[in-house]
């Protein structure tokens, strides 16, 4: 289909929503429309013309590369009263009903999420009902892995299933699955989406949108999704809710905190040559632009990688043993590690641990000499300045709007604050350990900022349980944490669903959820702010959920929640728009 034709059909379905997320806008509704997959998609095609679709499948593959699209599709064409060669028309009534998501014969679930189902046993009354407007009933389980119970009782279902109905399970890891399950579906793996497929559609959907885009912005936004086209998306939906003219690299960098190419470059030619202060400038200049130097590390990670692997033909090869010695220092540093120790000193640690390289020695004594006469302080404490910078910079930019003036004094420098949190208990490292996509940089967090601003005491009739708190509380809580503005979009993008103990969880569409790593490296912010307002010091965790099958706006309490946040932030809910 053209874009154009893309476009006329889009227009018809989402004119009553005000904003949709633009992976569920230009979700694809036939095979053809599918981006990449095509193994799957030929098959199941096939399958559909010759009436063979098994009545189990399987769909295994990682987040966002289009599983459950691809399991509506099949719906469709299972019901579709005007197939053509195995596709869907996606005009039909039977298309439509199961597009707009209201066919109730077929039934989605998620073991993960409001429509939730715990035990197989639940589905099976539904399953021996016969269809009531369709011809085939389609059970669609999303996050299958994570359903415990009733698998037994499923199993002879499935080895004798009613003719009208079809199981479409889907699953990020099938090796959670009982073998007996998976030995009874037909399975069918989805890859990852290669970056030019990634890059295609992001094409599209900017060419409707009519904004000029540079190519190198897309290409970012493309390498960064690691295989996901739902993460591109969110994070083209992003930026565009950022309204920005022209969408550049520069913005994709400043929403994600990372640093450019060059500057990356820069510092790995230092590691590896022992240029020391070149390095620390390069750190020095990140900090003052408000980068992350967590990102920045896997960034520079990802080069010494590239490199040493173009070590591997023989022009490099005289660079790879300094390639290698890099690499195992810049292995050797742990990112989650706080206070003075942190991720800025061990950087600094690897910088100066840089053997000369034969042609750089000269260079390099040169220096060593010059920092010798211009720093005549001894290392150690120097460097234990430099650590102190980035939290008094974190405390100017969170207690601005909120505190006094003079309390924006930076304090002495060599004191960073201490860390207030469990940052490091062995939970919510396993946690944060266990969420990280595969591909994305590990979690860590960032210094909190000291506790400059006034303690937020909980209202006198304050709700009984803190999740509850934290619900009523929510706008407020948005408001504070938002007056520091790397973590704005954040917050709005996130609500709290359970509390366990200390511990907050604070859930992140699936659409966004490239936004739930960047939360995971500003927890401390987070947990920061909520710890304010709970009156104790909290873990918080970020997972990643179908909150848009749920969304803020669709409730009362969600109304009301989302009346009081526009109360606080008056016009100020441009990026707000994917919640409402
Ligand atoms: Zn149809």
């Amino acid at each position: 289909m053209t874009s154009i034709s893309r476009a006329t059909t889009m227009s018809r379905v989402t004119t009553s929503a005000p904003h949709q997320a633009l992976y569920r806008r230009w979700r694809a509704q036939t095979f053809s429309e599918i981006v990449g997959q095509q193994a799957v998609v030929v098959t199941l095609r096939n399958a559909v013309r010759t009436n063979a679709v098994a009545h189990g499948l399987l769909f295994v593959g990682p987040r966002g590369t289009g599983k459950t699209s691809m399991a509506r599709i099949l719906a469709k064409a299972l019901n579709c009263t005007n197939l053509v060669d195995g596709e869907p028309d996606d005009t039909c009534e039977a298309c439509v009903a199961i597009r707009d998501g209201r066919a109730l014969d077929v039934v989605e679930m998620d073991a993960a999420s409001n429509n939730k189902v715990d035990d197989m046993r639940d589905l099976l009354p539904r399953v021996y009902t016969a269809p009531s407007d369709l011809r085939r009933k389609v059970f669609i389980v999303d996050e299958v892995q994570r359903i415990k119970e009733g698998w037994d009782v499923l199993l002879k279902t499935l080895e004798e299933p009613p003719d009208h109905v079809a199981f479409i399970f889907c699953t990020t890891d099938s090796s959670q699955i009982r073998p007996a399950v998976v030995s009874r579906l037909q399975r069918f793996d989805f890859r990852r989406l290669t970056v030019p497929e990634i890059e295609g559609k992001l094409h599209r959907i900017l060419a409707d949108d009519g904004r000029p885009t540079d190519e190198d912005a897309v290409h970012l936004i493309a390498q960064l999704a690691a295989g996901g086209m739902r993460d591109a998306e969110g994070m083209l939906d992003q930026l565009l809710a950022g309204g920005t003219e022209r969408l550049t690299a520069d913005a994709v960098r400043d929403l994600l905190g990372l640093a450019d190419a060059e500057t990356v470059r820069a510092f790995v030619k230092a590691l590896l040559e022992g240029e020391a202060l070149v390095g620390i400038e390069v750190l020095d200049r990140l900090e003052e632009r408000g980068r992350d130097l967590r990102s920045f590390m896997d960034q520079a990670v990802e080069v010494v990688r590239a490199e040493l692997g173009a070590s591997l033909v023989s022009p490099a090869a005289a660079r790879r043993g300094a390639l290698i010695s890099t690499g195992r220092r810049l292995a050797a540093i742990d990112p989650a590690r706080g206070g003075p120790g942190g991720l800025r000193f061990q950087l600094e640690l690897a910088l100066l641990d840089s053997p000369p390289s034969d042609s750089h020695s000269e260079a390099r004594a040169g220096h060593v000499a010059a920092s010798a006469t211009v720093r005549p302080e001894p290392p150690a404490a120097d460097l234990g300045a430099r650590v102190g910078e980035p939290v008094d910079q974190l405390s100017e930019q969170v207690a601005e709007p909120v505190s006094q003036p003079a309390q924006q004094v930076a304090e002495p420098v060599s004191k960073p604050a201490p860390d207030p949190l469990p940052d490091e208990t062995p939970t919510a490292g396993a946690v944060a350990a266990d969420q990280v996509a595969p591909g994305k940089p590990a979690a860590g967090r960032e210094q909190p900022p000291p506790a400059t601003t006034e303690p937020v005491v909980p209202d006198d009739q304050s709700p009984a349980t803190d999740l509850d708190a934290l619900r009523h509380r929510w706008p407020e809580i948005v408001a504070v944490i938002s007056a520091h503005p790397p973590t704005k979009p954040l917050i709005l993008a996130c609500r709290p669903i359970s509390v366990e103990g200390t511990v907050v969880t604070l859930g992140f569409p699936e659409g966004q959820s490239f936004l739930r790593d960047v939360a995971e490296r500003r927890r401390s912010v987070l947990e920061e702010g909520i710890s304010r307002f709970l009156g104790h010091p909290v873990a918080v965790r970020c997972v990643a959920t179908n909150l848009d099958v749920d969304p803020l706006g669709s409730d009362d309490e969600g109304t009301r929640l989302l009346a009081e946040a526009r109360r606080i932030f008056a016009d100020d809910l441009v990026d707000a728009r994917e919640v409402s």
